[in-house]
């Protein structure tokens, strides 16, 4: 973890004062200033005195609701931009649909453990501070991936793939975005424009084409059901 992140504040939005403090506890041991609000009057009071540099937010809470907090973060100019992850019961694959829809960075479903909160949290810290790809000029490696931006060259474990110009917007679509989960309709518009006319299950075959080119680095694509895909973070390489 670099020093910047060790820095890093985050808020703690949950009602549950045993999940709070335990939560609390793990992201305190890794070096994050960690600020605790048990509702959302008391999370957007918290938001509005200190901008902290990530929000883990509680879709379940009394009252005022996680996403009528998430909704107001986003309204806000000031908190347009505020990385922001939801936790989320298990089963309730509506709730996480919802909150991404409502721009949400990423979720976690209860219960969960410390290890995985703290790479979530760390990947979604990371990826904002990143540049994007194709702005780096650089070859970029992903697992056993290795994508240079300049040539449009993509190799896997060494050897070239040929990927089409399509398959390859995608690739760094879904790159440019690690560990962030992007919808079909999402992925549409930055690899194939905001007009296609296409349908978004196009969008689908050309992910399992790419999967199918990719070999031992398709993984690194994964599938997040019942809203789209995420290419994974880096802590999560194998
Ligand atoms: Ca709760």
């Amino acid at each position: 973890m670099t020093r910047k992140q060790t820095a890093a504040r985050v808020l703690v939005v949950e009602d549950e004062r045993d999940i709070a403090a335990l939560v609390s506890f793990h992201l305190t041991r890794e070096g994050y200033r960690v600020r605790t609000a048990e509702s959302g009057r008391e999370a957007l009071d918290a938001l509005h005195a200190e901008r902290p540099d990530l929000m883990l937010l509680d879709l379940m809470l009394p009252g005022f609701s996680g996403y009528e907090v998430l909704g107001e973060v986003r309204r806000r100019a000031e908190t347009a931009d505020l990385p922001v992850i939801v936790l989320t019961a298990r089963r309730d694959e509506a709730d996480r649909v919802r909150g991404l829809e409502l721009g949400a960075d990423d979720y976690i479903t209860k219960p969960f453990s410390p290890r995985e909160l703290v790479l979530r949290i760390a990947a979604v810290l990371r990826r904002v501070q990143a540049p994007p790809v194709s702005a780096t000029g650089r070859v970029l490696q992903a697992g056993p991936l290795a994508v240079d931006g300049d040539a449009m060259r993509v190799l896997v474990g060494g050897r070239e793939v040929e990927l089409t110009p399509t398959e390859y917007r995608l690739l760094i679509s879904l790159l440019e975005r690690r560990g962030r989960v992007q919808t079909r309709q999402q992925l549409l518009e930055s690899a194939w424009g905001i007009h296609a006319r296409i349908e978004t299950r196009t969008v689908d075959m050309h992910v399992q084409r790419l999967r199918n080119k990719l070999g031992v680095g398709a993984p690194m694509i994964e599938t997040v059901r019942g809203f789209g895909y995420r290419f994974r973070a880096r802590e999560e390489e194998p």
